[in-house]
């Protein structure tokens, strides 16, 4: 048998007892007063309070879920994630209910209940739908008028050309008279690089052959440059791209982005190098976008679909960029002893077909992807 000095075995039991003392007091979370304190955070359709009421799709489930349960607790409005989530760990919260994205950092800090929706994270941008006018402009930059130009200036030439080598000997085709003469050399230098060619007009002297040899030629190489330069600039007009500021997620990099301090959207926007415009909440957002400061606003698509859909006239629209789909849920301290009873709520409200009854009344009309 092994003998340990009274000492060592007195310390050994010491360290036995208080070890198991302290894990008895970490598994145990502190009793559940009633009625609960329920923090609300987030934007329309999920969340608002106006006229002391409180609304949204988390509300009302949070509600009927409350009402399955017989929960009896308080609404208390939270100014945003950020501190809605530092008020859970801290105790002040028993709850936080709103569209809050589950993320690993957060995960970390609380505890979440099952997802209850998916949403994508999305940036809303100007977007005035092009007019006639820009539309059109690309026909009238610099290069394509000034080819239009040129062409004119090579055709004036190649007629004046063709007027001097014919106007002695083809006189009814090319009369001496400077002004008919050209003329007629211009339409048939146009009618042979279109390769239209009526025959109306043709040179019969050698000086005139070899000129519209030459001509031919050239216009061959010429006339498919032009029709690819057309081309290129149909597909232009047809775009929107010309005006698409945000193709891809680089294109987030050193830009004004406007943000709602403490969301996954301004987490986002930082990842992607973006300079943020922190606001308090989603309308400070869109008002730097509409004053012009910001280039976006990164924040949570089904907000900002609900934005948009309220506001039918404002000249906004959804990039076409995919940065992140997340799960939300609500938001319990670590430990809670009422997690298991409000996951077993939600996931019967979820079966029931409930949370999708909710979504659809609360978001009628707003486009759903
Ligand atoms: N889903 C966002 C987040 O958790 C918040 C959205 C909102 O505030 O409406 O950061």
């Amino acid at each position: 048998m092994i003998m340990f000095p009274t000492g060592l075995l007195s310390l050994a039991l010491w360290l036995t007892l208080t070890g198991s003392t302290l894990a008895v007091v970490q598994s145990e979370s502190p009793p559940v007063k009633y009625p609960l304190k329920v923090g609300v955070v987030g934007s329309p359709p999920f969340s608002s309070y106006t006229n002391q009421t409180f609304k949204g799709i988390s509300v009302e489930l949070w509600q009927e879920l409350a009402a399955n349960t017989n929960l009896k607790y308080q609404f208390i409005a939270q100014p945003g994630v950020k501190t809605g989530i530092n008020r859970v760990t801290s105790g002040e919260l028993d709850v936080l209910i709103g569209p809050i994205s589950i993320t690993a950092a957060r995960f970390k800090r609380v505890t979440f209940t099952q997802p209850y929706f998916k949403a994508q994270i999305g940036l809303l941008v100007s977007g005035e739908s092009p007019s006639v006018w820009n539309r059109i402009k690309p026909l009238f930059q610099v290069a394509v008028i000034s080819s239009v130009g040129g062409l004119f200036v090579i055709l004036f030439i190649v007629g004046n050309l063709i007027w001097i080598a014919e106007s002695r000997r083809n006189e009814e085709q090319f009369p001496k008279s400077y002004f008919r003469g050209v003329g007629n050399g211009i339409w048939f230098a146009l009618v042979t690089l279109t390769t239209v060619g009526y025959g109306d007009k043709a040179p019969v002297t050698k000086t005139g052959k070899a000129v519209t040899s030459i001509w031919m030629l050239i216009t061959m190489v010429a006339a498919s440059s032009l029709t690819a330069g057309i081309a290129t600039v149909m597909t232009l007009l047809l775009s929107q791209d010309h005006t698409e500021q945000f193709t891809q997620l680089q294109d987030l990099q050193g830009k004004q982005i406007a943000v709602v301090t403490g969301t996954t959207g301004a987490e986002w926007a930082k990842n992607y190098q973006a300079r943020l415009l922190e606001s308090p909440n989603l309308e400070g957002a869109i008002e730097r976008l509409k004053s012009g400061k910001a280039k976006g606003v990164m924040f949570d698509v089904p907000a900002l679909k609900y934005y948009l859909y309220q506001h039918p006239d404002a000249a906004f629209r959804i990039a076409n960029l995919s940065i992140s789909l997340e799960d939300y849920g609500f938001v319990l301290p670590l430990n809670s002893q009422l997690v298991r009873e409000i996951n077993l709520a939600l996931i019967q409200l979820k079966e029931s077909g409930r949370v999708e009854e909710i979504i659809e009344r609360e978001i009628q009309g707003v486009s759903q992807e």
